[in-house]
């Protein structure tokens, strides 16, 4: 008999975006990064366990006796709590009584795991009471000391230890943007970011497929996921000067980056997704799938930078959801934010009998459209005919319709010829789509016109 043990970091994206600043941000994550590395040390050092997998928090391991198993989870807990103050990691341990019965041992392990997550009770501490002052950068705890950074901002004690982390880095990378602002000022449209969250869909599912009961393919197609999204990160981000990734799990990553970037980013990612993926399964073996890899989903913010970072995120999860609407293939949802839209991105949408955008969009379907709008700028084809698209896509369906037809006959040829694309907006404003649903991308296309 051995067991099984996990240990699984919490509520991560609150942890890491409690706080506004980026470099806090940075801290936070990187802090998260550092717990998940230590517990994956532990598993084998002075604990005489096996680490399955480890990474976006997660450490996965088997032991010898129950009682190593047990003390490893309080190690671990102990840890986030000595380095976070804060953040929290839930744990389980199930009996793994013979290799054959990894799967089954596994299943009871992910249950009782979810179990121990839902008794967790947030318990935070609540600001706003008249005997404390609340910290300045997340307003979640009581102030116990000043900021280093300019402006010496009354803080947190978990805050403090991410700015602490953030100095450790900031030694290792030098040249990185320091704020949001920093990364605003290479932007164009001027201070427009883009922050793109980036998700494998139906993972359980996939790995439970794959691995035919095998811990060692267990090992594979986890390390696989988690090293393909690091790959296709890091590759699109050199498309991306300035682009941070603020926080990157082991299905997951969201990355913020000058505006202009974004779909460059996005199209290099799932080409340096692909290529991994196939040069892995070209191992073959225990590394052979046989089977495509997993769809993955994005939501995509451009907003302006003064924009609350906890709002950037609350959107682009909305999107993201948006977009894993439509299963089993690479999908992605956007809008670009402004003001007078906050809080309703999602329902403004359905207030159209007829929908007035095509989002959201297959990823090859998004890049088709961001490709002909790269073909109009070169053509020269004029900003304010394209940007027209948007008002005409929200007249009533003839008025957009004549108005559309009428915007055609003023394009020069070339500009015309690519505009009535299939790609682009098409012959009539009105395209049905597979699923019979009638909707337009002239919106979609004038919008995204200044990012190109
Ligand atoms: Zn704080």
């Amino acid at each position: 008999m051995q067991y099984l043990a996990i240990t699984d970091a919490d509520a991560i994206h609150s942890y890491v975006f409690a706080p506004h600043e980026l470099r806090l941000i940075r801290g936070g994550s990187s802090l998260l990064d550092a717990c998940n590395d230590q517990a994956a040390a532990l598993v084998s050092s002075g604990m005489s366990g096996c680490k399955i997998f480890d990474g976006g928090g997660q450490v996965l391991a088997k032991f010898p006796t129950g009682a190593q198993a047990e003390e490893f989870c309080r190690t671990v807990r102990d840890l986030y709590r000595e380095k976070t103050q804060v953040a929290t990691v839930s744990t389980a341990i199930a009996e793994y009584p013979s290799p054959e019965r990894f799967q089954e041992s596994l299943d009871d392990l992910l249950f009782m795991l979810e179990r121990a997550k839902q008794r967790r009770t947030s318990g935070h501490f609540n600001g706003g009471s008249p005997y404390f002052a609340s910290c300045q950068s997340c307003g979640l705890y009581p102030a116990s000391g000043a900021s280093v950074a300019p402006g010496h901002k009354i803080i947190c004690r978990p805050c403090c230890l991410r700015e602490e982390q953030t100095r450790k880095l900031r030694q290792a990378a030098e040249n990185e943007p320091h704020s949001f602002e920093d990364i605003a000022r290479q932007s164009h449209p001027q201070n427009y970011l883009a922050l793109i969250y980036l998700d494998f869909d139906r993972l359980g599912r996939y790995l439970k497929a794959v691995i035919e009961g095998k811990e060692s393919r267990y090992t594979v197609f986890s390390t696989r996921v988690k090293d393909s999204i690091k790959h296709a990160v890091t590759e699109a981000g050199k498309q991306a000067p300035g682009s941070i990734t603020l926080v990157r799990g082991g299905d997951d990553a969201v990355v913020v980056m000058a505006a202009q970037h974004a779909l460059k980013f996005l199209r290099v990612f799932r080409e340096a997704m692909d290529e991994f993926w196939n040069r892995e399964e070209a191992k073959g073996g225990d590394h052979h799938a046989g089977r495509p890899r997993p769809s993955f989903s994005a939501g995509m913010v451009l907003a302006h930078s003064h924009f609350p970072i906890a709002e950037f995120m609350r959107i682009a999860e909305d999107l993201l959801r948006s977009a894993k609407r439509l299963q089993e293939q690479d999908a992605i949802d956007y809008e670009v934010v402004t003001n007078s839209m906050i809080g309703k991105v999602l329902e403004q949408r359905k207030r159209f009998e007829r929908r007035r955008t095509s989002k959201p969009y297959l990823w090859a379907d998004f890049q088709d459209l961001a490709g002909e709008l790269v073909q109009l700028k070169k053509t020269g084809a004029p900003a304010s005919k394209v940007k027209a698209l948007y008002h005409i896509a929200y007249q009533s369906d003839l008025q957009a319709e004549l108005e559309y037809l009428h915007l055609l006959s003023r394009l020069d040829s070339r500009s015309r010829e690519i505009m009535r694309r299939p790609q682009a907006v098409g012959l009539g404003l009105w395209q049905a789509s597979d699923t019979g649903a009638v909707a337009t991308r002239a919106a979609d296309l004038a919008e995204l016109w200044e990012f190109v």
